[in-house]
């Protein structure tokens, strides 16, 4: 199984969205939800020739052997983990760890790191998307920096402040400090959870709504024909 779910756009300068699903490889709402964006975007494409996009998005499967196997974590939560002084030390040594989270994070890190030299952006944007065990309904979770509240505002859902204060090690954090070395582009990381595991609407529909509100800056309005 391949960690890149899709990519679209690349063509026209903008903004690079990097998003993912499944961090925690018991929730495939996020992958199916970043399967049909793709879908969309090329059905577009193709039906309006003139649809452009600015920009790319490139879609990734969080925890990639936490979700072929189904469950949330192999050893340790791969959203705990971003501590900058470990995932220096993983990629220092890094043939020494092939396998458990410690290769996931290794190999995040480089999809990132290619997928910012690709595409040499003034703007990055991290989407995590979740999905809960219990049934609190859908809503963000911002960084405390301006454009990810900004962003969180936009998108109508309820918005749960300062909660990246108190988790230890969560992926967007250290995305949004920087650590992804993606000086001088900016980060502007947010997570959302969408609804319960195995409600079907949030395997559906949910986490499309944080994608179209992210994809929508991105889309060129085109003359209708
Ligand atoms: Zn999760």
């Amino acid at each position: 199984m391949n960690r890149k779910i899709g990519q679209y756009g690349g063509k026209l300068p903008g903004t690079l969205i990097l998003a993912f699903g499944a961090l925690h490889g018991n929730e495939p709402a996020g992958v199916h939800a970043l399967e049909e964006v793709f879908r969309i975007l090329e059905k577009e494409h193709s039906t309006h020739p003139g649809f452009k996009f600015r920009g790319k998005m490139v879609g990734f499967i969080g925890h990639l052997q936490a979700f072929e196997k189904k469950v949330r974590f192999l050893e340790k939560d791969l959203n705990r983990i971003w501590e900058p002084d470990f995932v220096e030390q993983l990629l220092h040594d890094k043939n020494d760890h092939t396998a458990g989270e410690a290769r996931e994070i290794i190999e995040i890190f480089e999809s990132i790191r290619a997928e910012i030299e690709a595409f040499p952006s003034q703007k990055i944007v991290l989407l995590d998307l979740h999905t809960t065990s219990a049934d609190g309904g859908i809503f963000s979770i911002p960084t405390d920096e301006t454009e990810s509240l900004a962003m969180a505002r936009e998108l109508h859902v309820p918005v749960i402040l300062r909660l990246q204060d108190s988790i230890e090690g969560p992926l967007l954090k250290f995305a949004a400090a920087g650590h992804f070395k993606t000086a001088p582009a900016t980060v502007t990381a947010i997570a959302f959870e969408a609804g319960q595991h195995d409600d079907p609407q949030s395997v559906q529909r949910a986490p499309l709504q944080p994608l179209y509100a992210a994809c929508a800056p991105q889309v060129v309005a085109t003359e209708a024909t």
